[in-house]
């Protein structure tokens, strides 16, 4: 069950900035995304971290696959409120260059980019700009699995190359005396995913960034990313958050922070208690709902003012006014029109095209 403890149980970890916000080190449980837009048509890239500000993300990781991409870094940087990170594979000088363009942290494998004058050159670029390194090993990427009959493997076995991986690429990094690391550890399922994270865990104060890696579309994606979240949130272990789906990033920020807010650890927009619908409904509440949503979450100052309240959008006048008793305000449906409730009581009727609107001028008079 979410416990308030949750805050005084986390590990403590080393504190590590990137841009203006702190990861680790006792700080809040950051929520960060990846953008799905080709980096060099800046444009397409500054619009979509603009949508995944709106929605609360903290951190944006963008793929930089080749030079064209690093060198528009800057631009990007420019353009947007929160820290960017370099999501760079292999190629040491697209690490360098991102550095040089401002971005706030990297994400690099030092194992992956050759021999150490190399690793030596990022590590350079990255203390010179003050920014930090996420080192993330996948589970389906681990050395060991090209050598090794992976298949006689059990998840154990698996998660612990993981760890050792991972030890190494730190030990590569802490031994040119860099210390600002991050490391993720992840798994396409919930058992080698918490057993790399709760060995890695037990042997530094790296702090973690949690997330299942091709977690799939929403329900499934969904399912594993919080269990896996929440169960090692429970044992005090995870700094940042990385929900990853196949749908629109956006999704993935809003899902992130449902998880936190569900381990009252981090507050987000409104709690919003809606009924499943039955025989008794003559409003298409599914699809109001939904609107409903979209308007309070795609409006941060909309999101914000509705931190905290409790707001009830049920189907029916029968069973929709005791269930929204508790509920700062709301409406229960009925045949084109419906009650307004609020604090318990029913104050007028409206009509359906108007409760929308009358919803959010109630959360704007906050
Ligand atoms: S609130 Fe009314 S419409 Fe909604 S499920 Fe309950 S009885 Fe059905």
């Amino acid at each position: 069950m979410p416990n308030k403890n949750y805050k005084n149980n986390m590990r403590k970890t080393r504190k590590v900035r990137v841009g203006n916000i702190f990861i680790g080190g006792g700080h809040p449980i950051t929520v960060q995304s990846m953008t799905s837009t080709f980096t060099s048509d800046i444009k397409s890239t500054i619009n979509q971290i603009k949508k995944l500000e709106e929605v609360g993300c903290e951190i944006v990781r963008l793929a930089v696959p080749d030079m064209e991409s690093a060198k528009v870094i800057g631009k990007i940087k420019k353009a947007v409120d929160i820290p960017v990170v370099a999501d760079i594979h292999f190629d040491y000088r697209l690490a360098v260059e991102a550095a040089k363009q401002g971005v706030d942290k990297i994400r690099i494998n030092p194992g992956n980019i050759g021999d150490k004058d190399k690793v030596r050159e990022v590590v350079k670029a990255c203390k010179d700009n003050k920014i930090p390194i996420r080192i993330g090993v996948n589970a389906g990427s681990v050395k060991a699995v090209k050598k090794d009959n992976f298949k006689k493997w059990d998840k154990k076995r698996w998660a612990l190359e993981m760890v050792k991986e991972a030890m190494e690429e730190v030990k590569i990094l802490e031994d040119m005396d860099f210390k600002d690391i991050i490391v993720s550890l992840k798994a396409d399922d919930i058992e080698r995913t918490a057993i790399a994270n709760e060995i890695f865990a037990s042997k530094t104060d790296i702090p973690l960034h949690l997330g299942v890696t091709e977690a799939g579309t929403m329900i499934g994606g969904i399912i594993k990313s919080s269990i896996l979240i929440s169960n090692l949130i429970s044992r005090g272990i995870g700094d940042t958050i990385r929900v990853s789906l196949t749908e629109d990033p956006v999704k993935e920020v809003r899902v992130g922070f449902e998880i936190l807010k569900a381990l009252k650890l981090r507050k987000y927009g409104p709690e919003i208690i809606s009924c499943p619908t039955c025989g008794r409904t003559q409003i298409n509440l599914i699809d109001l709902v939904h609107k409903l949503e979209d308007e309070i979450y795609s409006n941060s100052d909309i999101r914000k003012k509705a931190e905290g309240l409790k707001i009830a959008v049920m189907g029916c006048v029968v069973n929709g006014p005791g269930e929204a008793k508790d509920a700062d305000f709301g409406i229960c449906g009925g045949k084109g029109k419906g009650i307004w409730i609020e604090n318990g009581k029913q104050a007028k009727v409206i009509k359906e095209s108007e409760w929308i609107n009358q919803i959010i001028k109630k959360i704007r008079s906050y």
